[in-house]
């Protein structure tokens, strides 16, 4: 990865000329040309990279404050190095590292961000950032066509680093998908974490859409589908009445076997499941003795 003067700065076929440039300019005066206002802080540099737009600026103050940070120390390595790179601080960077080494504190400093990030838009100020994020549809919209474009939000399944990418929850369909882009699916869900989607809803309750009054229906020639449609076999492959009668027999004894198994183990789960059977047959009862199929419109 490069670092925010990199990327300033050159082309990748210039990259090793630019970069010894750069090195001896600092090692000369003290300080590379280019002022920290004209290049830009870590963050906002991180914040632009493709693949980071999900992410907001999360404020210098915030992370300089120990206390935000507490417990993330043991979470993510070369920490302190990690920290001084996001803050762009200068008190270890004088350090020679080796380029192995460098790659690692990138790395780690993505994941300290990331993580830093979780925690900073569940404040005021982040929630309000990711609002205009929100209002910009920078995470998204939703796929779904009754959502007609729904503004999406980020959220993680899990609180847990590297358990799964982020996720998009809509919060008219109240379901999450994943994002389209291919960037965005490799970014862990924890940078998001599970609370945030639906505290910034209670937090800004006038952003919460309506529930959608639409809802696809699948037709065969026009006709809408009974549910009992899928139980009916195809006309090759159908069963006799009595075949079918024999079949479901032989399930609910299947199924009273597997009840009094547990009723040995669990009594109570027994007779539940006894219970459900008994439920099972009395719907399975065809109460007219008509068949089921397409129902009439
Ligand atoms: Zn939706």
């Amino acid at each position: 990865m490069a670092s925010p003067h990199d990327a300033a700065n050159m082309s990748e076929d210039k990259a090793t000329a630019d970069a010894d440039e750069l090195l001896s300019d600092s090692e000369e005066s003290g300080e590379p040309e280019g002022s920290e206002e004209e290049v830009g802080s870590w963050i906002s540099w991180f914040c632009s990279l493709k693949g980071n737009e999900f992410f907001c600026e999360v404020g210098e103050d915030y992370i300089q404050d120990d206390f935000n940070l507490s417990g993330l120390s043991s979470q993510v390595p070369y920490y302190d190095y990690a920290l001084d790179l996001i803050l762009d601080s200068e008190s270890l960077q004088n350090e020679v590292l080796t380029e192995q080494a460098q790659e690692m504190v990138e790395e780690a400093a993505e994941i300290l961000y990331g993580l830093i990030h979780a925690r900073y838009i569940l404040t005021s100020r982040g929630l309000s950032a990711m609002m205009e994020k929100f209002k910009n549809c920078d995470f998204g919209r939703c796929p779904r066509v009754y959502c007609n474009g729904q503004a999406c939000l980020p959220v993680g399944l899990s609180d847990i680093p590297r358990q799964s990418t982020v996720k998009l929850f809509c919060p008219k369909c109240e379901d999450v998908y994943y994002p389209r882009s291919k960037y965005h699916g490799n970014l862990d869900g924890a940078y998001f974490g599970t609370t945030f989607a639906h505290l910034f809803q209670l937090t800004y309750p006038q952003l919460r859409p309506s529930k959608p009054s639409d809802r696809y229906v699948p037709k065969v020639f026009g006709f809408k589908i009974h549910p009992s449609a899928y139980e009916q076999q195809p006309a090759g492959a159908k069963r006799s009445a009595s075949q079918q009668q024999a079949a479901r027999q032989q399930q609910q004894q299947q199924q009273a076997g597997e009840g009094a198994r547990q009723a040995n183990g669990n009594a109570a789960a027994g007779e539940q499941q006894q219970q459900q059977q008994q439920k099972q047959q009395q719907s399975q009862q065809q109460p007219d003795g008509s068949k089921p199929g397409v129902a009439k419109t």
